[in-house]
């Protein structure tokens, strides 16, 4: 994933641009798709990434091991003023914030990404608050934290608002201890 092609090489900017079209600010390559949506360009012998294409040959190298991420969150877009680079990390936080996963992934990944939800649902602050803290709509945060979205995300030990709805639902002979961490284990078993 070494740099592929010079920043202005002319080849390659006619080539995007004889290949995309403006879709609502979006530069849409119309060529060849991978399944996730990227488009793909063949340069010096291989197969490559078109929005990574248009990053090094409009900004420059890409840094060993970055990603080339979308602000616009459109796979095959590849107007440069659009992409970013960042970690696989940076590209997970990215997908939360912007509300793109509904529900978790299989992938080595999600863990943050749970985390991250975890953090929403323990929050106490009001989901207008929280919504703003994680920039996005106050919509998903009211779906997290409803389990809408996200049920199979169990609330952090010690949430109050958790803790008093499994007391509701814990058998009146078993009557539910003080103790939030107990409480929350039986309901995470
Ligand atoms: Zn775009």
């Amino acid at each position: 994933m070494n740099c592929k092609v010079q920043k202005g090489d002319p080849v390659a900017l006619g080539r995007l641009s004889a290949m995309s079209e403006d879709v609502g600010g979006c530069r849409v390559y119309v060529g060849s798709k991978s399944n996730k949506g990227y488009g793909r360009i063949w340069w010096n012998g291989q197969l490559h990434q078109a929005h990574r294409i248009s990053y090094e040959v409009n900004i420059g190298p890409i840094p060993a091991g970055k990603h080339v991420l979308h602000r616009c969150d459109n796979p095959p877009c590849v107007n440069p003023e659009h992409l970013f680079v960042g970690t696989n990390m940076d590209n997970v936080q990215d997908k939360i914030v912007k509300g793109r996963q509904h529900r978790g992934e299989t992938t080595g990944t999600s863990k943050l990404k749970e985390e991250q939800v975890r953090a929403i649902k323990a929050d106490t602050r009001s989901n207008t608050a929280v919504a703003r803290a994680y920039g996005v709509v106050k919509s998903l945060i009211s779906e997290i934290r409803s389990g809408k979205k996200w049920a199979h995300i169990r609330d952090q030990p010690g949430n109050e608002e958790f803790v008093t709805k499994l007391r509701e639902k814990l058998p009146r002979s078993k009557p539910a201890t003080t103790k939030g961490d107990t409480i929350t284990e039986r309901g995470a078993a």
